[in-house]
Formats: structure tokens, sequence, C-alpha cells
């Protein structure tokens, strides 16, 4: 992985990608956690490449670069993220279902492809738009039996008011951490 070690600096870089349909939220996910803003207009990302934002991890200073796909998740999947990524939030609507439908193809495409799938990436499936729980498509239970069976992390999270966004990402950076393999490069 990209290690970075200065003494005023940080210690490691962690890279990471959001991915999903467009509207989910991976915008203001990443907004939210790297400025905690939400912005309720959709905002094509034209020229927003990724932020970053410094974290505390068992006593290591972590600089996270979170890039945002604005692109279609194939296009992502071959620029982006053989280039050092590593992990991914797989990011869905829980009030389209067609949103989930996108996300499992995604995966299924992302395990046929060979070099991606021997990589030890950490893969984060993440239902976003929690606060619509009226509205809601997709039950936690069905994306939780499908994240067991796919051996990915899954969390809910709502951009609009905050809830797990900044857990979804610490899950994911601390996974990060504690894959041997993901560090040792
Ligand atoms: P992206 O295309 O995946 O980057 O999606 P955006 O971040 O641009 O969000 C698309 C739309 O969904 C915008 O109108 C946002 O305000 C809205 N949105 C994003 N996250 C949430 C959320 O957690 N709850 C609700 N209610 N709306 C959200
Ligand atoms: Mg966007």
């Amino acid at each position: 992985m990209m290690s970075h070690k200065t003494s005023d600096d940080y210690d490691y870089l962690f890279k990471v990608v959001l991915i999903g349909d467009v509207g989910v939220g991976k915008s203001n996910l990443l907004s939210r956690f790297t400025r905690n803003e939400f912005s309720l207009e959709t905002k094509p990302s034209v020229g927003v490449e990724f932020e970053t934002r410094f974290i505390e991890l068992e006593g290591k200073t972590i600089k996270v670069q979170v890039w945002d796909s604005a692109g279609s998740y194939r296009r992502t999947m071959q620029r982006r993220l053989h280039r050092l990524s590593l992990g991914v939030l797989l990011v869905y609507d829980v009030t389209k279902s067609g949103s989930f439908e996108a996300a499992k193809q995604w995966l299924k495409e992302f395990r046929e492809n060979e070099e991606a799938a021997k990589s030890d990436m950490v893969i984060m499936l993440v239902g976003n738009k929690l606060d619509l729980m009226h509205l809601r498509e997709v039950t936690a239970e069905e994306a939780q039996a499908f994240c067991e069976r796919e051996g990915i992390f899954f969390i809910e999270t709502s951009a609009l008011d905050s809830t797990n966004v900044g857990e979804a990402f610490q899950q994911m950076l601390t996974r990060i951490y504690n894959t041997p393999a993901l560090m040792s490069t």
C-alpha cells in the first residue's frame, strides 16, 4: 500500500472509493465525512475527484483519500479501482431496489475480474437514505443476508441526518488497518 512516513505529517495513506448508482448519495456521504456537509441538490461531480480527511486510528494518523466515482461503475472499476484502492464503499439507496441490484451486479463483475478478485480489498455494502424508512424497498435483513453469503461487510447510513456515516468509514478503515496483506506491500 501507499505508506508515507514523515515527522509531522501522517503515518499511512488509505485510499478508498465510493461506487454505486447515480443518486444513491455517494457525494453526500463524502461531504458528510470530510466536511460534515450535506446538500439537497444532486450536483454532477465533475471535477471533484477525491477529498481527504485525517483520522486517528490506534495511535496512528491516517490520511484518508476518498474517491467519488462520478461515472459508471464499470469505468471506475477499470480505471481507478486497481490503482491502489484499499477499500470500496459500495453504496445503494434503501428506497430503490434497483440500486441494490446494481450493487449486486457490481460485486458479481468484481468477482469475475481475476485481478480484482485476488486482491484483499475491503468491500463494504452501504445502504444509504436510512432516514427515508417509510419508503424503504430493501430490508436490512435481505441486504445483511446477501453480505454474509458474499463475505462482505454491511451498514446502513443516512448522509442527511449523519446516522452511521462516521461509523461506516471508521469500520472500513479499521478493517483495512487490520488486513496484513493491505498493510505490508
Ligand atoms: P450521488 O449521485 O450518488 O453522488 O448522490 P448525491 O450525493 O448527489 O445525492 C443524490 C440525492 O440524494 C440528493 O438530492 C441528495 O440530497 C439526496 N441524498 C443523499 N443522501 C441522502 C440521505 O441519506 N437521505 C436523503 N433523504 N437524501 C439523501
Ligand atoms: Mg455524486
